[in-house]
């Protein structure tokens, strides 16, 4: 019987090498880099301030046109028809608004350019025509289709 030496408790710490994680990037699609990101939320936060100017504008207008109604008198239901229409434009400018908002809260949150149905990064080229669109293409369809 041959004696088991040095093969005691020496070196035995090999396994805890610490794997090293790149940490950088990885709450963003792989097709976004960091200035990507900056650019969007930019035109985001432009579009968004445009669109207060508009809102506000059109508010403007609307108390106007509640002032030369009274004057004129005449065509009330041709006014009113008006007003419903800047209505609805303000009321959907006000949803744009909204969107704008939660896709600068995804870009801070880190799911910017991801589907939120489906959680595919949404096409490049849809995020650049429109910024704010939270959904791909397939989704988006779906989602209308169903109402
Ligand atoms: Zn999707």
């Amino acid at each position: 019987m041959a004696g088991s030496s040095g093969f005691s408790s020496s070196s035995s710490s090999f396994y805890f090498v610490p794997l090293l994680v790149e940490k950088e990037n990885t709450t963003f699609p792989r097709n976004m880099k960091p200035e990507d990101i900056t650019s969007f939320r930019k035109a985001l936060e432009e579009q968004l301030a445009s669109l207060t100017k508009v809102s506000g504008d059109h508010q403007k207008l609307l108390d106007e046109a509640h002032e030369t109604q009274d004057f004129v008198g005449g065509d009330r239901a041709a006014e009113l028809e008006t007003m419903e229409v800047d209505a609805s434009v303000a009321e959907s400018e006000f949803l744009l608004q909204k969107k704008i908002q939660h896709a600068l809260e995804r870009i801070d949150s880190g799911t910017y350019g991801v589907c939120e149905a489906c959680g595919k990064e949404i096409p490049r080229a849809r995020l650049e025509a429109k910024p704010s669109v939270s959904l791909c293409l397939t989704c988006q369809e779906a989602h209308e289709a169903n109402g």
